[in-house]
């Protein structure tokens, strides 16, 4: 029997090499003065944030850029971000660039939506709903990746707080998400490793999350098979097309997979060291899937077992010691893509494991709510001190 479900990811795929020439059509649908989110100005230098400026301007949208954003994003930058758009008349708003762009781009249209700052939507004694007040929404991913141009989530970091909440709901899904994976092929291999390995915990979390459907199982199951068969050879060589085009699916299927199944307690785990160490994203979950995998596994071992099958690209689970070797499998990926640092080496101090336990369970609590095994703040001390 299928459990009963519902799944819902209003987005609009665009995907392929060239997608990027079709934004201009794209986005004229939803507005005719666009901001372009990035994070520095490397797209300025390379030419890409003119390209795009022009293909808009051909649909009759015009555009401008701003490029303050951290890898990380601020809410202080969400709010000046919003400031300029509300300034300059922006009816629409693009993420060019990773999860960092596009999250940001997506609290900007909340913020400029609702004409509030963003961090009323996050914390605080009056948490603001978001509301289909908020801007539309376009995603031009070019990392893979957080697949945040799949979810309704923004990830927002506050540096006072040392918080990285994800806000998100059915209004902060992109109108469009435009998946072009030569956009890709300008990443450096160590941030091909690190995205990379985003898109597999996504995939592990979701399938393997008590939230898990049968559409996000058939998704995750994909992208764990693309990413065992192509992450490497993108590391190794980011000119490979066929492995960018893989990891850019791979990427997507995975953030529709997470909209639905959500992710459960590594990447709680990484959002809290996130806002207390600032740590990169994928290399601190890289350091931590394998000891929350033994943590997990024995909760649903049927879905567990299949992860390092899925990873071989095999049809067939044979052997006595699946659970095991499903974690050995991954720790291979970590070890051959060079992302085999503890959390020590990524500047997270004994000092600070307890504050982060306490950030999960703060603020992240759904991602160990849906995770399949009972956890505590004695579990998350042991996972971040074994994961050290
Ligand atoms: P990123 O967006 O932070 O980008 C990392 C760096 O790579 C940046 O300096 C960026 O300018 C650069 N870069 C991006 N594309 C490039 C390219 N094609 N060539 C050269 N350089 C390029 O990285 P990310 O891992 O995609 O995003 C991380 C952020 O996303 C974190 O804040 C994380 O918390 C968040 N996140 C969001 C979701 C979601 O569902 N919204 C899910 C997971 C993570």
């Amino acid at each position: 029997m299928l459990k009963d479900f519902t799944y819902y990811v209003p987005v609009k795929l665009v995907f392929g090499e060239g997608a990027l020439n079709q934004a201009g059509e794209q986005v004229s649908a939803y507005g005719k003065k666009a901001l372009i989110v990035t994070t520095g100005n490397f797209f300025k230098e390379t030419g890409l944030v003119d390209r795009l400026q022009n293909i808009l301007k051909k649909d009759g949208v015009e555009s401008l850029h701003f490029s303050e954003v951290d890898p990380n994003p601020l809410n202080t930058q969400i709010d000046a971000g919003a400031a300029l758009a509300k300034k300059n008349g922006v009816d629409v708003v693009i993420g060019l660039g990773g999860g960092s762009a596009i999250d940001a781009a997506k609290a900007m249209a909340i913020a400029l939506g609702h004409d509030r700052p963003i961090w009323d939507f996050c914390d605080g004694d009056d948490v603001q709903e978001v509301s289909d007040k908020t801007f539309p929404i376009i995603a031009i991913s070019t990392t893979s990746g957080t697949g945040s141009e799949g979810t309704q989530w923004s990830v927002i970091t506050n540096l006072e707080k040392r918080m990285k909440p994800g806000i998100g709901s059915d209004y902060t899904f992109a109108k469009v998400a435009i998946v072009d994976p030569e956009l890709m092929v300008s990443l450096p291999p160590r941030i091909t490793a690190s995205t990379g390995f985003d898109v597999l915990a996504h995939a592990i979390e979701a399938y393997t999350s008590t939230l898990a459907t049968p559409v996000t199982d058939m998704m995750c199951e994909k992208a764990i098979r693309l990413v065992g068969k192509y992450l490497r050879r993108a590391v190794k060589n980011g000119e490979d097309r066929e492995a960018r085009n893989g990891m850019a699916f791979a990427n997507t299927m995975s953030g529709f997979s997470i909209a639905v199944g959500i992710v459960t307690v590594c990447h709680g785990l990484a959002h809290s060291i996130g806002g207390v160490a600032g740590t990169i994203h994928g290399e601190t979950l890289a350091a931590m899937t394998p000891q929350t995998m033994r943590f997990s596994m024995k909760a649903n071992p049927d879905k567990f077992k299949d992860i390092g099958m899925f990873l071989r690209d095999e049809y067939i689970n044979i052997g006595q010691y699946q659970l095991e070797d499903s974690v050995e499998e991954v720790e291979d990926l970590i070890s051959d893509i060079g992302l085999d640092n503890g959390l020590a080496s990524q500047g997270v101090k004994e000092e600070h494991i307890e504050e982060i336990a306490d950030g999960v369970i703060n603020y992240m609590g759904g991602s160990i709510e849906i995770d399949p095994m009972d956890i505590t703040k004695d579990d998350l001390i042991e996972i971040i001190t074994q994961s050290m």
